[in-house]
């Protein structure tokens, strides 16, 4: 009997056809397996109880890394042949996985330190189970000659391994060596090899600054555990107070600098190797300058054999075990990908830069993800997680492709095409002409290799956006998806859920279609409409773009009508000088917008309690207000407030401004900071409960999805979601989709085909 099986989802890349050859030659059967491009084909002769095997065997047996979303299986002609071959690539149209890239696995990681292994120290070992993918690849199907590593032809020995079934590196296509492989080299023009790599650990040491070329772009990287260090990177990448990632050498020195959920152990040691975000512990090493004023670090383990190099290279050199990792990018901007981009860059931030051949193709910044009811909760979504799609059955008749251009901040994009949704890795801000041009060449790039031609355009229609002019280059027809629509449509998506839901979606930037600011919208929503519901009440906010990052000047007005400046001027939000220009600003409606910007409130919060009275970086008032409430041991009060209100248009309101109102009285009256940021995260999650009962009143929806950055607030979440748990409430909220702007392509992408599976 012979059988044609197809095998889709992510089975390219991650040793699924050695590891079918395998499996057929130990059930005795004869036939092929090959590469298809959006599916694994297996022809396979045998006896029917063989063949059962096997087939049980594809599913239990599959390697780690695999991920089998669909298999079809029919029976068809005999198969002539003897023997089990894996047949060359030939690529099919239609949907495709494109690997993410994997972090180096334990065996390679054995070889790179046995002095008797020949590639012991090799900078770029890898095999089946690990290694680049995404970052090297031109085109699909993934194969070594359409990689970055297409410019090494393997020498005899690695060729040898390639083609040897019962060798590790069977069918690796990034497989190197010394004699082979790609080289590192020092950006001075002459050191190369062994010696680069001694320098630069040399410079580490001595406390100087280092740029790296790593798997989907250059790190800035110095000593964690030098304060001083530290410091000096803070001043010459002009980055104050934002934390930097630590990269540590093992798990047992994250275990000394910070406590680690058993369930975020995995992930932290898994084949993705994200940032995690986790609580310090007393005692650690890592220099205070790393994450200043916060009890929490963000740390990953290495994840490329030069990375392990670093920390451990016999040359005498006492390494520490903690380096800072970051993203080496201009603020907003994409991380540097070549040399050029790493000269021009880098040149005057770092002492020293160590680059390599291996060119990298797509650039992927590191994953970041907080810990959340005990599982990862993703902030941004890059390396090692994209482009793996989201899937959802109910759009898989809509075959035109989309391309969702994402948010104007922490833009990702967004390709979707039968169901299946890939959001890209991290871009940049959209406000720097470089992260357009890397959204320009990334859709490109990204469409050839899933092979999806975008016939609809999915964009946030806001008109100050810089999207709009590369919406306008495609010339596609377009879809205006709005914001906070896209957050909850998000939320919806990666729960795969498809009824009507009420969505919560707050955030800071969220512009809504009459001139004024939205960011704390109620919205009964499913993929493809919303109706707004309620929103939290409105305020001035005055002073422009500085309104965005000086929470004084929204507490300012906010306070107006009650206090007068008299309060504001005793809270110390200003001098008097700037307390009356404020005031000038609200009375004259000068560069002054009505807002219901969540983000903004919890600025104004922030600034009154004293915490923050001006962000460096975005979300920094919103972290401190977050942390002082977390510093607060016991549950926070929940205010008396008046009841929902309502607008002129009938949407419920939140009484958050006398929610505000009541924190600064008590602030006033000398309440402890702690204690009032606690009591506004418990009074607004009780307002949340409160609106959504209203709204499940009204529509009959009892299930809602919680999105928007400001539920990157992690203690926010869990008392909304506790709310709405007690009050029978079905919740939807982020897990690997992030909830800020990151996440929006999802969102938009997934309304677009919701509305083209009408004219389907
Ligand atoms: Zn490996
Ligand atoms: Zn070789
Ligand atoms: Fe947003």
């Amino acid at each position: 009997m012979t059988k044609a099986i197809r095998v889709y989802g992510v089975v390219q890349g991650v040793g699924f056809r050695p590891f079918v050859h395998r499996l057929a030659e130990a059930h005795g059967l004869a036939g092929y397996v090959a590469n298809k491009g959006s599916y694994v084909e297996i022809v396979a002769a045998g006896t029917e109880d063989n063949l059962a095997a096997f087939r049980r065997g594809l599913v239990e047996k599959a390697p780690e890394r695999a991920l089998i979303l669909h298999l079809e299986e029919r029976e068809t002609e005999p198969f002539p042949g003897e023997g089990f071959s894996i047949s060359e690539s030939e690529a099919a149209q239609g949907s495709r996985f494109v690997p993410p890239d994997i972090a180096i696995c334990g065996a390679c990681r054995r070889e790179l330190f046995d002095e008797n292994d020949r590639r012991y120290l090799h900078p770029f070992i890898n095999c089946t189970d690990c290694g680049p993918r995404l970052t090297i690849l031109d085109e699909m199907p993934y194969d070594r000659e359409r990689t970055s590593m297409k410019s090494f032809p393997m020498c005899a020995a690695c060729a040898a391994e390639y083609h040897d079934r019962a060798s590790r590196r069977y069918d690796a296509q990034p497989i190197a060596c010394h004699d082979c492989g790609p080289q590192v080299y020092l950006l001075d023009g002459t050191t190369r090899g062994a010696e680069a790599i001694r320098s630069v650990r040399r410079a580490i040491c001595d406390g100087k600054i280092a740029a790296v070329k790593g798997l989907g772009g250059f790190h800035l990287c110095c000593d964690a555990t030098n304060e001083m260090a530290v410091r000096l990177l803070r001043e010459r990448k002009r980055r104050p107070t934002k934390p930097f990632a630590v990269m540590v050498r093992d798990m047992a020195a994250a275990e000394r600098e910070a406590e680690i959920p058993d369930a975020l152990r995995e992930v932290l040691d898994g084949p993705e190797k994200p940032i995690v975000i986790l609580r310090r512990r007393k005692g650690g090493r890592i220099a205070s300058a790393a994450a200043p004023g916060s009890r929490r670090v963000g740390l990953m383990l290495p994840y490329t054999p030069l990375h392990l190099l670093l920390f451990d290279y016999p040359d005498g050199c006492v390494m520490p075990d903690a380096l800072i990792m970051t993203s080496g990018n201009p603020p907003g901007a994409p991380i540097c990908r070549t040399d050029g981009e790493a000269r021009e860059t880098l040149l005057p931030l770092a002492d020293v830069i160590l680059s390599h051949d291996r060119r990298i193709r797509v650039r992927a910044d590191d994953s970041v993800m907080e810990v959340y009811g005990g599982g990862p909760y993703m902030i941004r979504r890059s390396r090692g997680y994209a482009p793996l799609p989201v899937v959802l059955p109910s759009l898989e008749h809509v075959r035109d492709g989309v391309l969702a251009v994402g948010s104007e901040l922490k833009n990702t994009f967004c390709l979707g095409q039968g169901g299946l949704f890939y959001s890209s890795a991290h871009i940049g801000d959209m406000g720097d002409s470089r992260s357009v041009e890397c959204l320009r060449e990334t859709t490109a790039r990204m469409a050839s290799l899933l092979s999806i031609e975008p016939r609809v355009v999915a964009y946030d229609p806001h008109p100050a956006y810089h999207t709009a002019r590369f919406v306008e280059e495609l010339g596609l027809p377009t879809v205006a998806v709005q914001h906070h629509h896209a957050h909850v449509v998000s939320c919806m998506a990666e729960n795969g859920w498809t009824k009507p839901v009420i969505g919560v979606a707050f955030d800071g930037t969220g512009y809504g279609t009459d001139g004024s600011v939205w960011g704390g919208e109620i919205l009964l929503a499913d993929y493809k409409e919303f109706t707004r519901i309620g929103s939290i009440a409105p305020f001035l906010q005055a002073g422009g773009e500085r309104a965005a990052r000086e929470g004084w000047r929204i507490a300012t007005g906010l306070w107006r009508g009650e206090t007068g400046t008299e309060a504001a001027l005793r809270l110390g939000l200003g001098n008097e000088e700037e307390i009356s220009a404020q005031c000038f600003l609200l009375d004259h409606k000068v560069n002054t917008l009505t807002s219901t910007s969540a983000g903004r409130l919890f600025d104004a919060v922030s600034a009154v309690l004293g915490l923050c009275r001006v962000s460096t970086f975005e979300g920094e008032a919103a972290m401190a207000l977050q942390f002082a409430a977390e510093n607060w041991d016991s549950e926070g009060e929940v205010f008396d407030l008046p009841a929902l209100g309502m607008a002129e248009d009938g949407r419920l309101l939140l009484p958050t401004t006398a929610l505000f109102l009541e924190i600064a009285k008590r602030r006033l009256a000398g309440e402890s900071a702690p204690a009032l940021a606690a009591a506004f995260h418990a009074s607004l999650a009780a307002l949340v409960g409160a609106s959504c009962r209203a709204a499940r009143e009204k529509t009959g929806v009892s299930t809602v999805a919680l999105s928007g950055g400001v539920f990157q607030n992690t203690l926010l979440l869990r008392l909304v979601e506790r709310n709405l748990r007690e009050s029978g409430f079905h919740v939807l909220r982020h897990r690997l989709i992030p909830a800020n702007d990151g996440g929006l392509s999802l969102g938009q992408a997934v309304c677009a085909a919701a509305r083209a599976a009408d004219k389907n």
